[in-house]
């Protein structure tokens, strides 16, 4: 696979932190399969209907997704969702997966194409980046956790709708409240959109702190998505990047209170 990681490497020994660099752990591979097998197992008997038995459309109750006591929970509840007619074209929901009680929260905007197969986030291009962009910070993948505003694919890679996002927003919102991040770290515009309504330009808002009104007040940091720093792999948009997420770390491990926002 060609990603231009060297000079995203060279980027970091410029500014001094080669030494924060660690190769992230060996990523399985599945190989693609078919849509029939790809899907994942029914929950078995005993086990909830995930879905409220009326065909098309058919949503989790809202009940029971806003009460669901773990990820596991929430994951079987909602993994044959058709709220939005993203649905009926997945392979996979992609629940979002890490530490699940993680100080850094990352929210990227929905599943790509190799998502869509493999059923896990960020594993195409942009996902090797968010690798990289995470060990630059002396983080692993498997510290954070990693999630989407819509679990489903949109077609074409398309950005999704407000109303889809909208259908699925409950789902991400009991994430948070799950995990209880210290930061989240929104990548791109739709996330910030969606989770504060906040509809100013990325290039605007990037690293300026934010705050989520969820328990108590969670920071947010804003910040570019890796799909857009591999378009524009300059050094000034990999700094920019960086100090970003060495902010959001920062804040994540410090002293500060719950529910307070760093200035
Ligand atoms: S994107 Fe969200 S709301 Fe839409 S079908 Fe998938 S899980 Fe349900």
């Amino acid at each position: 696979m060609d990603i231009p990681l060297q000079p995203w490497r060279d980027t970091l020994e410029d500014l001094g932190l080669a030494g924060l660099v660690r190769d992230p752990p060996a990523l399985p591979s599945p190989a693609p399969r078919p849509p029939s097998e790809a899907r994942p197992p029914r929950p078995g008997p005993g086990v909830p209907p995930a879905v409220q038995p009326d065909g098309p459309g058919a949503r989790p109750d809202p009940a029971a997704v806003a009460a669901a006591p773990s990820l596991e929970a929430l994951q079987t509840l909602i993994q044959d969702c058709q709220a939005c007619p993203l649905g009926a074209g997945r392979i996979r929901l992609v629940f979002g997966e890490g530490n699940p009680s993680a100080k850094l929260l990352f929210v990227g905007e929905g599943p790509g194409r190799d998502e869509d197969l493999q059923g896990r986030p960020f594993v195409g291009r942009a996902g090797e980046l968010l690798d990289r962009m995470i060990a630059s910070i002396g983080l692993q993948r498997t510290e954070v956790w990693i999630g989407n505003v819509v679990k489903c694919r949109p077609p074409d890679n398309r950005t999704p709708t407000p109303q889809e996002c909208q259908a699925c927003s409950g789902y991400l919102r009991r994430q948070i409240e799950l995990i209880r991040p210290r930061v989240i770290v929104t990548l791109g515009a739709t996330p910030l959109r969606e989770l504060l309504g906040i509809t100013t330009g990325i290039t605007r808002i990037r690293g300026q702190w934010q705050r989520l009104e969820m328990l108590g007040g969670i920071p947010v940091m804003p910040t570019f998505h890796p799909a857009y720093v591999l378009r524009q792999y300059t050094q000034e948009v990999r700094r920019a990047v960086w100090e970003d997420l060495k902010a959001a770390k920062n804040w994540a491990d410090g002293p500060g209170e719950a529910g307070a926002a760093p200035s």
